[in-house]
């Protein structure tokens, strides 16, 4: 099946669908990481458990999951059914539901630093409340980010260095002022000098440092020990707010994401994916002090139509039940952890430099020598070899993200017999790329 379908004859309905996907929609898709499926995207028909199905029929082992939010895997059945209960009532009023307050009541027994959340519809939604939130607080306009991390599309944080001299930043995208662009500051990953620097000269501007506190949108990269409780100190020094953008981490390294993984406590807190269970969703969560400025208590004006969307709250209320009351995390995190080993042991064997960064149930390779601490070293690695590993998986029935600058997610679906396919898959993927 996997051979018709590389050899052209099965993948020919995508190349129809992207056809006319290019037509209508810019480059064929509706986010860009999407199109750098070379030649051409396959379109999807279905997925259930670890698996995403073609509509050409071709299998995959998705270790891509939506980009983090399906923990469980594709259309676990606690969650379906509780999504067609739920639907069945109808699904938007312009008024509140029970089930809002229950997924927030959730979050904040899970994550010691909320006691209130403002749930909105995607994780750069939730950012941009966030910074909002932080300059209302301090009356502050500065914020200050780390080169590579990503933290949604919105205006603020497209912003990379500027030059060396200076601590402000420039637009990454078109469209951006530099107005804009030059009130978010950058410093470096896993540098708290760099940090140091910058708020020594800005701080008193800063109204908040928003970090990812595993960076997962340049490969993974985890906090160094003691980074992340550095950040802590120093925004405390400075009378800055610390953000930690958990649109990621939030549930994915466990019940109370980063905070409790490595310790340490944001002032404000951003959460998406996994807390919508693969529907759209977002949230910010702070103490009570800081999130009562929000309307309709205070002068922080959010709002928003699908806010607290009766559907994306109870998918998550579902997803977040299981990981409680299941091993659920013992299997994503399992698979993760083998399917790191496995990664190293293959390409050591074969003698390609490499380095596979892990933290539970997210995992990346980076074709390089020495270690992946930031924006520069994680540069430094072969991405053309990465691609060549993505297409030689997905030929094998095997799909990983398109780019070097993105993370490999595992779930509860990924069981042993799974994961140990697919190490077999990437052993015969690298014996490929070694041709
Ligand atoms: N923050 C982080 C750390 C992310 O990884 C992402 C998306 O990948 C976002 C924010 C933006 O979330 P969304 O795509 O839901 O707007």
């Amino acid at each position: 099946l996997n051979d018709m379908a590389t050899s052209g004859i099965l993948m020919s309905e995508s190349s129809k669908l992207y056809e006319e996907a290019m037509k209508v929609l810019v480059g064929g898709v509706n986010s860009p990481v999407r199109a750098a499926i070379r030649p051409y995207p396959f379109f999807v028909r279905e997925g259930k458990g670890p698996y995403i199905f073609t509509v050409d029929g071709q299998r995959l082992i998705d270790y891509v999951l939506g980009y983090g939010p399906l923990i469980l895997g594709h259309a676990p059945e606690p969650v379906v059914k509780r999504v067609m209960e739920y639907i069945n009532r109808g699904w938007l009023y312009g008024a509140p539901t029970e089930i809002e307050v229950a997924l927030a009541k959730k979050i904040v027994s899970h994550f010691p630093s909320i006691k209130k959340v403002r749930f909105v519809n995607s994780g750069g939604e939730a950012v941009a409340t966030a910074i909002r939130l932080a300059r209302g607080y301090t009356k502050r306009r500065k914020i200050l980010k780390f080169e590579g991390c990503y933290h949604g599309a919105i205006d603020y944080v497209l912003v990379k260095a500027g030059s060396a001299a200076a601590h402000f930043g420039t637009p990454s995208s078109a469209g951006v002022p530099e107005d804009v662009a030059k009130l978010t500051l950058v410093a470096r990953y896993n540098d708290l000098d760099s940090v140091e620097r910058v708020m020594r000269s800005e701080g008193n501007d800063v109204a908040a440092i928003i970090v990812e506190p595993v960076m997962a949108n340049y490969g993974v990269i985890p906090p160094r020990e003691g980074f992340l409780k550095g950040l802590r100190e120093i925004a405390d020094k400075y009378g800055a707010l610390l953000i930690f953008d958990e649109v990621v981490t939030g549930y994915r390294l466990g019940l109370g994401g980063a905070q409790r993984y490595y310790g340490v406590s944001a002032d404000i807190t951003t959460l998406g994916k996994i807390i919508g269970g693969g529907f759209p969703v977002g949230a910010v969560g702070a103490r009570d002090e800081i999130m009562d400025l929000l309307s309709p208590r205070g002068p922080v004006f959010n709002a928003g139509t699908f806010n607290g969307h009766p559907i994306s709250m109870i998918a998550g209320l579902a997803t977040i039940d299981v990981l409680e009351t299941t091993n659920a995390y013992d299997i994503a995190i399992s698979a993760s952890r083998r399917l790191a080993e496995g990664i190293n042991d293959v390409l050591s064997r074969s003698g390609i430099d490499h380095v596979v960064n892990w933290v539970p149930t997210m995992l990346q390779v980076f074709f390089t020598k020495g270690e992946v601490i930031d924006h520069e070293t994680a540069g430094k690695s072969d991405t053309k070899l990465y691609l060549r590993l993505h297409e030689e998986l997905l030929k094998r029935g095997v799909f990983i993200a398109p780019s070097q600058f993105e993370a490999m997610f595992t779930s509860s679906s990924h069981t042993s017999d799974v994961v140990e396919e697919t190490l077999r898959q990437i052993e015969d993927s690298v014996k490929a790329l070694k041709q």
